[in-house]
């Protein structure tokens, strides 16, 4: 199975890259802040709950993801994927080694973290910009931005060492034309 971590801060192209990535590999992709908006567009107590956080820009707490990301990789092996691309997740050294217990269990570890990589007035740049159109709350307003970058920074960041450790991790140019930050990341997916 090619199951791939797109990784990088709020505003680095995860998005608009895994809609090119599973087209090309034919991969289940999951998103943790699509699915956490999709809960909230339900209302569901799981949405209610993640909700709280997001919209203060923090990170919805470990326990809530895991539980949450389980039960889908559960619903999406039955159906015999060719391999996930897991986008905003994990986003903690707890959440990362919860994921890696739940692969190594089913067999199917992951094969490389792509980590798009960006600076930060770009990104909060990118953030307002997609704010203005994307209808999401939490890019609308600068300081809840950059409270997601902090929280990105004190928290995910770290997440990026834990598989460098694991010699899994290729840091990735994030700027440039999509399709440029596409091909350098396709290339670093066919040279495994
Ligand atoms: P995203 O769409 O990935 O930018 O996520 C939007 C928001 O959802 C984040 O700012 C967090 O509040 C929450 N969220 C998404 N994924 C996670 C995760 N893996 N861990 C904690 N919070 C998350």
């Amino acid at each position: 199975m090619l199951n791939i971590i797109l990784f990088g801060p709020p505003g680095s192209g995860k998005g608009t890259q895994s809609e090119g990535l599973i087209k090309k590999y034919a991969l289940q992709h999951l998103s943790t802040g699509d699915i956490f908006r999709s809960e909230i567009a339900n209302q569901t107590a799981l949405g209610l709950e993640a909700k709280k956080f997001m919209d203060k820009g923090l990170l919805v707490p470990d326990e809530v993801v895991i539980g949450m990301i389980g039960s889908k990789i559960d619903a999406c092996v039955e159906q015999e994927v060719k391999g996930f691309i897991f986008d905003g997740f994990p986003r903690t050294i707890p959440q990362a080694e919860a994921l890696d217990k739940l692969m190594a269990f089913k067999n199917i570890p992951i094969k490389i973290v792509l980590s798009l990589e960006v600076s930060e007035e770009e990104l909060v740049k990118r953030l307002l910009g997609r704010g203005a159109t994307s209808g999401r709350a939490d890019d609308q307003n600068e300081e809840i931005i950059r409270q997601r970058v902090v929280e990105y920074r004190s928290k995910t960041e770290p997440v990026a060492g834990f598989y460098d450790k694991q010699h899994k991790l290729t840091r990735v140019k994030g700027e440039g034309s999509v399709d440029e930050i596409f091909a350098s990341l396709c290339h670093a997916i066919d040279s495994l």
